[in-house]
């Protein structure tokens, strides 16, 4: 292996670090020992020239993605060590090896000391992402050490990183299996099954994240009629049915995402006309149904601000969507609503949460108070790893 570049930084600049905060800025450097290129390994050190990490190289104000803070080898041994520890991890969450659930995310990124790498499970499929051209560079590696630690439970490994990774790196890259060839995409949480189509569908396929939080709304839904916005692959709906809703309304932009929900429930209730989904604007649905008519609503929008200079229009947005429901939710109704949003935080979404149930003059009451579930691990020294919030409200 050639040797590997040296990253020098500015005084001062380690001590993040040392708290194990997993980034190094562009600003911290002093100097670069070597011809660095991106996606290379380097060694960071201090100013004085001592071992601080190991990690990716990349273009942008995050230079070093830090695979880790000990002078080891990144090698076999080393992805075997960490894929190992989060599969650990899931089996210790009674998520992995159970049949009742073959749905979980096993490697999320910072959370699991990897940084821009995303390794979601679905049945005998492993959805593998890459965020960084270091993840991009070692994917075979890390397919093998995935086959050594999943064993036979695994059958195929489908890489899906054509729109996360940085366009400027000209990598030619195309999504596609590195190992294995499977039809078999019906993958099952908590006992519910799910098409997933990970060639065509957002992010690995389906949105694992809200798992605990459709097993909380399921709790909700007996005699209820439900109205679950923004419903994508339909996972709250077929919760929803499960739990004994009078009818469930799905609502999704996308005609390919009602297809899909339409394709999940009829996969776990066949024949069962409670219910239908609509493939229309959030809005302009809000707007047009009539007041009264649903008493469960789940708002679960796309991030409004994918960046922070868009924070501003995006707590507008959640404020407008989230009036519209506290305007037109039954009395006694109850709301689920949510961001994804990483660069609005809890405060701020509930702020502006807290604005539309004033607009609309409602008694609002918080019940519960949702985030990411344990799969999606935050790294205490990392709170960016914080992306999923969500709130349950009671609407007299
Ligand atoms: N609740 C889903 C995930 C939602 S992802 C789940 O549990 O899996 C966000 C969804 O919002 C996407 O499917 C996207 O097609 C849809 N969407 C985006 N803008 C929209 C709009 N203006 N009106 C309705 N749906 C929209």
């Amino acid at each position: 292996m050639r040797q590997l570049s040296t990253i020098h930084l500015k005084r001062g600049k380690e001590d993040s670090l040392r708290r194990f905060h997993p980034w190094v800025f562009s600003g911290a450097i002093q100097r670069i020992d070597g011809n660095v290129e991106e996606g290379d390994l380097v060694l960071v050190v201090t100013s004085t020239g001592d071992f601080i990490a190991i990690g990716h190289w990349q273009i942008g104000s995050i230079a070093v993605r830090v695979l880790t803070f000990s002078d080891e080898a990144i090698d076999a041994a080393f992805w075997h060590r960490r894929l190992s520890a989060a599969l650990e991890l899931r089996r210790a969450l009674h998520l992995a090896d159970t049949t009742d659930n073959t749905t979980y995310r096993l490697v999320h990124g910072e959370g699991d000391n990897l940084p821009g790498l995303v390794i979601d499970i679905y049945g005998p499929t492993a959805v593998v992402q890459a965020h960084s051209v270091g993840m991009h560079v070692c994917r075979e590696e890390i397919a093998k050490a995935l086959r050594d630690v999943m064993g036979e439970s695994l059958h195929s490994i489908f890489y899906k990183s054509e729109t996360t990774l940085p366009f400027k790196a000209e990598l030619g890259q195309e999504n596609g299996f590195l190992w294995g060839d499977t039809a078999d995409n019906i993958a099952v949480e908590n006992g519910l099954k799910f098409h997933i189509d990970w060639l065509h569908g957002q992010k690995t396929g389906f949105f694992v994240d809200q798992r605990d939080n459709r097993s909380l709304l399921e709790s909700f839904a007996k005699g209820r009629a439900v109205l679950n916005m923004f419903c994508y692959t339909g996972g709250f709906s077929v919760y929803a049915m499960r739990g004994g809703a009078r009818l469930v309304h799905s609502v999704d932009s996308s005609a390919k995402a009602i297809d899909m929900a339409t394709a999940n429930v009829n996969l776990n209730f066949p024949g069962d006309t409670r219910h239908e989904a609509f493939a229309q604007d959030a809005f302009r649905f809000l707007s047009d149904m009539k007041t009264g008519a649903y008493d469960l609503i789940i708002l679960d929008p796309p991030a409004f601000a994918k960046h922070k200079d868009a924070l501003r229009n995006a707590l507008k947005g959640y404020t407008r969507l989230n009036a519209r429901a506290f305007e037109k939710i039954a009395p006694g109704g109850i709301l689920f609503t949510f961001s994804c949003s990483q660069a609005v935080n809890k405060d701020q979404f509930r702020l502006a949460v807290f604005t539309a149930a004033a607009q609309s003059g409602r008694r609002v009451r918080i019940l519960h108070q949702l985030h990411q579930p344990a799969d999606h691990p935050i790294n205490i020294y990392h709170p960016e790893g914080e992306y999923l919030k969500g709130l349950v409200l009671h609407v007299e």
